[in-house]
């Protein structure tokens, strides 16, 4: 039972949160207002709302599908409930159950599954005890929040204002360029920070990329990617050195309009941000109306790699108790270089492999295409896949926590550029 102190542990966190007092009863508890719930903010997301009493709910989670009406997935809720103070709340979370890549998918949830809960919006903590019901598709917890207000998610939100303020930060340091390169759907800005040593010729130095958000739940990689941009933009003897001998190209948040709706995977147009990419054709326009996430940062990409090659390019998505890197990258020194990342970051980091080598994968041509690792069989990109878990590490003996992710971001970067030397 690997997982026993997390949860004690975050019994203990909780106990900041959760009154210890009883729950309000008769009199009082008739002349409660009731529970409200409010999705009126940025990212937020909650499918019908079934009142089964007072304080007690069943939720049904949202979801999103494709294009074609496929491959719903329910990955993603985030909501606020007012007027529940003092009193004993219990939410039954439901409608787990979709698709992936066109068949019937597990729900994303189990024993270990533990959502996040704050009081202020900002601050999060797991869930310390609940129930999951395979057969019914539901999760259920009791919370007693200490204030009036409780927000809840599945992970903790990293909305697209923090990567606004995150860019407002770069954009004071000498060591950082942002650059627009394109416009989601909905036409926010795509943006690609290039952190360097602008003072020296970029021929000798080695190009790095990392990118983040091709799907919108998937909040982990933005704290990763955060950990890492903050890390080589500091000012550090370490850092000062690795921007000598590198550019570090990072795309923060790539399906910026699903992150804002509160959608789970795909474009507002149904398009998923890591399949197709041996499809979308740059000379076709129709693509950039369908995913101009995908073309945009493909774009990018490749006129980087003709200006100056990518030497390691990695791509970052979470799962539920899944963690590896997969490549298509099939040559060496190419092979040999990311087999040595993989190992690196196994001794060196709280990266805690499902799968006890690299991946090594071949296109699949399953429906619906194929992911960004295919721009090694097309361009000779050696990019990388890494699924994060977002259930328990085993090293850290807990689920990560967003400090945790921003610290494998900070180890990850520098392993890329230690490999590339
Ligand atoms: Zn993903």
């Amino acid at each position: 039972m690997r997982n026993a102190p997390l949860l004690a542990a975050a019994s203990l966190a909780l106990a900041s949160v959760i009154s210890a007092a009883p729950a309000p009863t008769g009199a009082a508890a008739m002349g409660a207002p009731p529970v409200l719930f409010n999705t009126a903010f940025e990212g937020a997301a909650l499918g019908k709302i079934e009142k089964l009493g007072e304080t007690e709910f069943r939720l049904h989670i949202k979801g999103q599908q494709d294009a074609r009406g496929r491959n719903r997935q329910a990955t993603w809720y985030s909501f606020r409930m007012d007027d529940v103070g003092g009193r004993e709340v219990t939410l039954h979370l439901t409608a787990f159950k979709g698709e992936y890549n066109d068949r019937p998918a597990r729900a994303p949830a189990g024993d270990w599954y533990r959502p996040v809960c704050s009081e202020d919006g900002e601050n999060w903590q797991h869930i310390p005890a609940a129930r999951w019901d395979e057969a019914a598709d539901e999760f259920t917890f009791t919370l007693r929040p200490r204030g009036n207000t409780l927000w809840i998610a599945h992970v903790p939100p990293y909305p697209h204002a923090r990567v606004s303020q995150l860019l407002a930060e770069v954009s004071r340091s000498p060591h950082a360029r942002t650059e627009v390169i394109g416009q989601t759907v909905l036409g926010r800005e795509l943006h690609l920070v290039a952190v360097t040593n602008f003072a020296r010729p970029d021929a000798a130095k080695k190009i790095i990329w990392m990118q983040a958000r091709q799907h919108a739940w998937e909040t982990g990689t933005s704290f990763l990617l955060e950990g890492a941009l903050r890390s080589v933009l500091a000012d550090e003897p370490r850092t000062a050195k690795l921007r000598d001998e590198n550019v570090f190209l990072f795309v923060p948040m790539i399906n910026v309009d699903s992150v804002v709706r509160g959608e789970v995977r795909f474009n507002v147009n149904g398009f998923d941000p890591n399949r197709q990419w041996d499809e979308v054709d740059l000379r076709d326009k129709r693509w950039l109306e369908r995913n101009p996430e995908i073309w945009y940062v493909k774009k990018a990409i490749l006129a980087q790699h003709a200006r100056q090659p990518i030497a390691i390019a990695l791509n970052l998505h979470n799962t539920e108790m899944n963690e590896y890197l997969e490549t298509m990258v099939d040559a060496e020194p190419q092979q040999a270089m990311l087999h040595r990342f993989f190992e690196l970051a196994v001794t060196k980091t709280s990266f805690d492999p499902s799968r006890p080598k690299l991946t090594i994968g071949l296109p699949t041509n399953l429906p619906p295409g194929n992911t960004t690792n295919i721009l090694w069989r097309d361009a000779r990109v050696p990019i990388m896949l890494l699924e994060q878990r977002i259930g328990p590490n085993r090293k850290l003996n807990r689920i990560a926590t967003p400090q945790d992710r921003m610290d494998l971001g900070r180890d990850l970067i520098a392993l890329m550029a230690e490999v590339v030397k």
